[in-house]
C-alpha cells in the first residue's frame, strides 16, 4: 500500500530535499507519495522541521511516525499534540560539517591566530610559540552523535581531551565524565570549552557564573550546541572580567541575534549565524527513508527521542 509522506518544513529545504528523498525512498523499496500537502487525515508519517507550519498534530489521525530534519528537538518534545513516536536527525554530513567548524575554531583559539590576523605593528617581531596541542586541555560536554566525534578527531590532533555526559561512556582517547558529580571535573580541565549538549530543561544555564568560574583562568568557549546553554549575563560579566579570554557562539536564545546584543560589539566574542553545520540532504533522506522502511516493516526506528528526557 502506497505511504503518504507530508514533507513539513520551509519550501528551500523542499527545494533541497525533493529529488534525493524521492530516490532514497525508491531505493528502500517503498512505494510512497511524497508532497508538500495533504489533507492530514491521509498522511501517514511527516518530514518535519520545527519551523513549518504544521504546530498542531491533532487533525494528522493515522500519523504514524515524526520524522525531523533537524538534530535538535527541544522546538517539538513538549508539543502536547504529537502522540507519535518522534526520530531526530543524525546524518554523516551533519557530523562531519561539526566536526569541521569544532576543529577549526578549537584550533584558532589555540594557535592563538587572531594576533597575527589582526596584523601586528610593522617592526614588531613577538615570538610567542603556542604549546603543542598535547598541552592543551580540551572539554567537551556532550558525547553523543556530534560531541563524540568532535571529541575523539580533537584527541586524534594530539590535545588533552575530557568530555562530559549525562550517562557513563567510554570514547577512545577521551577522558569521560558524568552527571553532577563529573561536571567539575570537566570544567576545571577546560582551557578551551566545546558545548554540543542539547537545549533541555536539564542543561538550561548550565553554563552560569559558578561554572565560569571553575574554568582556568583566560579560558575560551566554542558553543555550536543551543544558546540557552549559557547564562549570557555570566558569561558577558566573566569576558569583561578577564577571566573568559573568547566565546566563538553559533546559536543563541534568539535567532537571528539581535542587533543591539552585546555579543555583536564585544571584543573577545565571535558570533557565527548558526551555520555550524546543517543536514545535507543527499546523506540525510538516506536516514529518512530508512525510518519509513523500518517502520512499516515492524523494526525500531533510528534515532528515536526520548521525550522525556528532552532529547
Ligand atoms: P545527542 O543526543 O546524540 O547527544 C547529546 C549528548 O548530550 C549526549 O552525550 C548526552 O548524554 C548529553 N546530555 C544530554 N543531557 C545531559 C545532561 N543533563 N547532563 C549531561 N549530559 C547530557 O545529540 P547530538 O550530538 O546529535 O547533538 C547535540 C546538539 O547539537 C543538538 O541537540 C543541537 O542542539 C546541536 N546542533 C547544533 C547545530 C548547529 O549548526 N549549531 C547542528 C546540529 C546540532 P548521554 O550520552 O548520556 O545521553
Amino acid at each position: 500500500m502506497t505511504v503518504n509522506i507530508l514533507f513539513a518544513a520551509l519550501p528551500q529545504r523542499w527545494d533541497s530535499y525533493r529529488e534525493p528523498l524521492s530516490t532514497a525512498l525508491r531505493e528502500a523499496g517503498i512505494d510512497f507519495d511524497l508532497r508538500t500537502e495533504f489533507a492530514p487525515a491521509e498522511v501517514d508519517y511527516i518530514v518535519y522541521a520545527p519551523n513549518s507550519a504544521v504546530q498542531d498534530f491533532t487533525p494528522y489521525t493515522r500519523l504514524k511516525a515524526v520524522l525531523n530534519i533537524w538534530a535538535g528537538v527541544e522546538k517539538i518534545t513538549g508539543n502536547p499534540t504529537l502522540k507519535v513516536p518522534l526520530t531526530r536527525m543524525v546524518d554523516e554530513g551533519l557530523t562531519r560539517g561539526m566536526v569541521e567548524y569544532v576543529t577549526g575554531h578549537v584550533l584558532r583559539h589555540h594557535l592563538g591566530m587572531d594576533k597575527h590576523i589582526r596584523g601586528l605593528a610593522p617592526g614588531d617581531w613577538p615570538q610567542d610559540f603556542p604549546p603543542l596541542a598535547q598541552d592543551r586541555r580540551v572539554t567537551v560536554l556532550g558525547l553523543g552523535e556530534l560531541g563524540a566525534v568532535c571529541a575523539t578527531t580533537l584527541a586524534g590532533l594530539g590535545f588533552d581531551v575530557a568530555g562530559w555526559s549525562r550517562s557513563p561512556k567510554t570514547v577512545e582517547g577521551v577522558s569521560c565524565h558524568h552527571g553532577d558529580a563529573g561536571l567539575k571535573a570537566a570544567l576545571t580541565h577546560a582551557e578551551i570549552l566545546v558545548l554540543l549538549l542539547p537545549d533541555t530543561p536539564a542543561t538550561q544555564n548550565l553554563i552560569d557564573a559558578e561554572a565560569l568560574e571553575r574554568m582556568p583562568m583566560g579560558a575560551m568557549i566554542v558553543n555550536p550546541g543551543r544558546g540557552p546553554l549559557i547564562d549570557d549575563e555570566a558569561l558577558l560579566a566573566a569576558l569583561d572580567a578577564g577571566h573568559i579570554g573568547h566565546a566563538t557562539l553559533d546559536v543563541f536564545r534568539v535567532e537571528p541575534l539581535p542587533a543591539e546584543h552585546r555579543y555583536w560589539t564585544h571584543p573577545h566574542v565571535t558570533v557565527t549565524p548558526h551555520i555550524a553545520s546543517e543536514t545535507r540532504a543527499p546523506s540525510a533522506s538516506r536516514v529518512l527513508a530508512e525510518n519509513v522502511r523500518r517502520f512499516e516493516a515492524g523494526e525500531p526506528l533510528l534515532h528515536l527521542v526520548d521525550r522525556t528526557a528532552g532529547y
